[in-house]
């Protein structure tokens, strides 16, 4: 993305300008589609990790799940003695470690972890796992990437981002995701005001409609109050997100998409279920707002078919649930090269933020806000203060070697590994 685009989007979002955005902003979509496919195949075939600095091979010796109670670490083991881990999303770890266990770890153990990239594509493949195609396979995938991304980094000596590209942004702003479906109106906007204030953030996302829920409302005639009342209570200034998380049909989203382009709100994600693929598009044609989405794509031919079609403008990759950095920075590279902004979803118990803050430090069409659910009260952390704080709404980016981030020895030790 050219710095004047990024500027010019970053000052809108920031002054609280309305973002809707011209089409020059987001790509022309009455460019043949044959040219636009050919772009995002270009982008998709170009390497993503810089791995230069390694002048011999880095053996995969052994990739364990450690679990104690319901927290999960994934802790990979190079030949020379290395280690990295990855922090785990342990509410779908829960219900995935036999998966990870039986179906990911064994076919990385020997192999070079230098060849990260080609073995992501090869595990798909790998004993049928593309049968299951979605978070069920991505976010095991993930979790293996995180550990050998932290261990590649320690070895180098560089934070993951910087094995993901060159440095975009020291620090990175967030929005406050919220949820609070099923308060009343009035309710919701007294506890959305306070985690706002936690954080001083300067952009925030809402809740409306009723969750995959085929046009009701969660409670009845909340979304059409509560809409102005954010505006009014947030002032222009803010930038304010929408999130429907597929409640409605084409025409009862165009119609609650009216509303909130009344109210300049920023974006407008998942509007209608999030495999109504033809019928996103529907949406976004009838609309001015920037519509958004992709946290439960699992499909990255689907993300290619949603970028072409001009069925989204920001697009939503969540880094755990769809199978990492490498794959997720695809996704950007399609994004930016129809002049789209990717803006990660983040799951996974209050750490996920860590690895947003590394793909968002090397992603150059990130958008201007980042998703943010709040600090981890949970998990014992040896960190600089200035990644386990904010400051105004903004989150420094780790210096550290790979993650940058420690676990507490005593509280790792607790974990034990998990046998096959
Ligand atoms: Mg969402």
């Amino acid at each position: 993305m050219s710095s004047s685009r990024r500027n010019f989007i970053q000052t809108c979002s920031l002054a609280g300008i309305s973002t809707i955005l011209p089409w020059s902003a987001y790509g022309k979509p009455t460019e043949e589609l044959s040219e636009r496919y050919k772009r995002l195949d270009e982008a998709l075939v170009k390497p993503v990790l810089l791995l230069q600095d390694f002048k011999s091979p880095v053996i995969i010796e052994s990739v364990d799940l450690l679990r104690f109670k319901e927290s999960f670490i994934c802790r990979v083991r190079s030949k020379e003695g290395a280690e990295g881990i990855c922090i785990c999303n342990n509410d779908q770890m829960l219900s995935l470690y036999a998966f990870f266990v039986h179906r990911v770890a064994p076919f990385f153990i020997g192999k070079d972890a230098l060849m990260l990239e080609q073995l992501i594509e090869e595990v798909y493949v790998h004993e049928s796992n593309y049968k299951f195609q979605s978070p069920a396979l991505w976010l095991p995938v993930a979790t293996l990437e995180f550990a050998v991304l932290d261990l590649l980094g320690k070895i180098a000596q560089k934070p993951i981002w910087a094995l993901l590209g060159a440095l975009e942004r020291k620090s990175v702003h967030v929005y406050r995701a919220t949820n609070y479906r099923g308060l009343s109106a009035e309710s919701s906007i007294e506890k959305i005001k306070n985690v706002v204030a936690e954080t001083d953030a300067k952009a925030v996302k809402f809740k409306i409609g009723g969750r995959m829920s085929q046009n009701r409302d969660f409670p009845a005639d909340r979304t059409e109050k509560l809409i102005p009342l954010m505006r009014e209570t947030f002032g222009n200034e803010m930038v304010i997100y929408a999130d429907s998380n597929g409640s409605y049909d084409v025409s009862e989203a165009v119609r609650i998409g009216r509303l909130l382009e009344e109210y300049n709100i920023a974006f407008y994600e998942e509007p209608v279920p999030f495999d109504w693929y033809q019928e996103t598009k529907e949406v976004k044609r009838n609309l001015r707002i920037p519509v958004a989405g992709g946290e439960q794509e699992g499909s990255l031919r689907n993300f290619r078919w949603l970028i072409a079609e001009n069925a989204l403008d920001v697009l939503q990759p969540d880094l755990f649930y769809f199978g990492g950095m490498v794959r997720s920075m695809k996704v950007a590279r399609m994004a930016s090269a129809l002049g789209k902004v990717c803006t990660p979803h983040i799951s996974g118990n209050g750490v996920g933020y860590l690895y947003m803050l590394h793909f968002v430090a090397a992603c150059p069409n990130a958008g201007p806000f980042h998703e943010f659910k709040g600090f981890s009260k949970d998990l014992p952390l040896e960190a600089p203060e200035e990644v386990t704080s904010t400051i105004k709404g903004e989150v420094q980016v780790p210096k550290g070697s790979g993650l940058g981030v420690n676990l507490d020895k005593d509280f790792l030790a607790k974990h034990t590994v998990i046998k096959p």
